[in-house]
């Protein structure tokens, strides 16, 4: 009799395209009109392979902690920050920044204004601000979820220009910035910088205008791309309409999404109830974008062709099929087919073995992850094109 050596499946991996990271990068800034200023929101991923990559393509990094500007710090050390922004900023967390010598403070509150103001007079120098606006936008007959409501971020349009108003020491406004919401496509993200720039060089005369970003990706369509270039002509008319004032844009998602990839191996594949159970090895522990996001996450299936064990391969059917990871509970689910028989990637059916490469996992995946429940290991991380490391 044999004895059967069972193989280590090979441990859930993320990679990271970061040639065609810099590719799609350079594509992005040439796309935009040269006075406009590009930021990337690090909060989408702060992978340091991933700022370096950005680095030279872009004009700074917008940091929203104490931690993300440490680690900008470690990263790549000399740089400023760009911007520092987000909500409930403590006075270590600000003395950071004025330390840091962060350009730009991206200001939520009258009473950050003031925090803002005795610690940079403590320090013996004046911070540039913008004030965080949230204005109501109408796009497409919807007004934008984040702005024009009661919302934790920012300053209503009244409060901004009672706070603009203030005499604070310490501090100088040099205009607005404003987020008002993401999956933004390009008309929507152009009429949305068109309405934050006319306001705030009306009410506030603001020399300087940060108009956020959030631009749309399409997570049921891993080729479509936010159109940069219809994009870029909008704000190119924007910056003529306003000559000599400075525009910045600051995505995230649709900057890095694309360039990542979690991978991993199915362990078990079963039926139930005529549904078929694809279990694979990692989860939403790892790539927590689906559970997060209530979708399924893209994926293509890497067929292993050779099989070790003495029986049959499990392979799955016609049936809905759901991808689900290896913690114990059923929100630990990656993508569901509900017509799977008709739907799968190729080769249209999945077995035990097969390596499943989940895309656009890039940005807002490893780092939202709750990586510690049930303490499994953590993932592995390279560098490369998916099609160059697995055939
Ligand atoms: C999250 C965030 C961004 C980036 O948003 P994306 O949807 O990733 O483009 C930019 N600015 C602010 C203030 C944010 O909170």
């Amino acid at each position: 009799m044999t004895t059967h050596v069972p193989a280590a499946p090979q441990s859930p991996t993320y990679i990271y395209d970061l040639a065609g990271l810099a590719g799609s990068a350079a594509a992005i800034r040439s796309a935009l009109p040269a006075g406009v200023e590009l930021l990337y929101a690090m909060k989408a991923n702060p992978d340091p392979g991933i700022l370096r990559t950005l680095a030279p393509y872009v004009h700074g990094f917008e940091a929203a902690s104490g931690g993300e500007l440490r680690h900008l710090a470690e990263v790549l050390p000399g740089s400023a920050p760009a911007a520092f922004g987000g909500p409930g900023k403590t006075d270590p967390e600000l003395a950071a920044g004025l330390a840091a010598e962060v350009r730009r403070f991206h200001v939520e509150s009258p009473t950050e204004l003031r925090r803002l103001g005795l610690l940079a007079q403590a320090r013996g120098v004046v911070a540039d601000v913008l004030l965080r606006v949230n204005l109501p936008v109408p796009v497409d007959g919807a007004v934008l979820v984040m702005g024009g409501r009661a919302t934790p971020f920012g300053m209503s349009p009244e409060q901004a220009r009672e706070t603009a108003r203030l005499d604070v020491p310490g501090v100088r406004v040099r205009g607005v910035h404003a987020h008002l919401g993401s999956g933004l496509s390009a008309p929507a993200a152009a009429a949305v910088a068109r309405a934050v720039v006319d306001w705030a060089v009306a009410e506030l005369d603001a020399s300087e205008v940060n108009v956020g970003g959030g631009m749309a990706v399409d997570y049921t369509d891993p080729e479509a791309r936010f159109d940069w270039v219809g994009y870029g002509s909008a704000l190119d008319d924007l910056l003529s309409a306003y000559p000599g004032r400075t525009l910045r844009i600051e995505p995230g998602r649709a900057m890095t999404v694309h360039c990542g990839w979690y991978l991993t191996e199915v362990l078990d594949v079963k039926e139930a109830g005529g549904e078929w159970f694809v279990v694979v090895a990692g989860g939403t522990h790892h790539l927590r974008t689906p559970a997060a996001k209530q979708h399924s996450q893209p994926f293509t299936v890497l067929p292993r062709p050779d099989w070790a064990y003495p029986f049959a391969r499990p392979v799955t059917g016609p049936g809905p099929v759901t991808i689900v990871g290896q913690l114990c509970t059923p929100k630990d689910v990656l993508a569901r087919i509900p017509d799977g028989g008709g739907h799968l990637p190729a080769p249209g059916r999945i077995a035990v073995g097969d390596t499943i490469a989940f895309g656009m996992a890039g940005a807002y995946a490893w780092n939202i992850s709750h990586r510690d429940f049930l303490m499994h290991d953590p993932p592995e991380f390279r560098t490369g094109r998916l099609t160059d490391l697995y055939h």
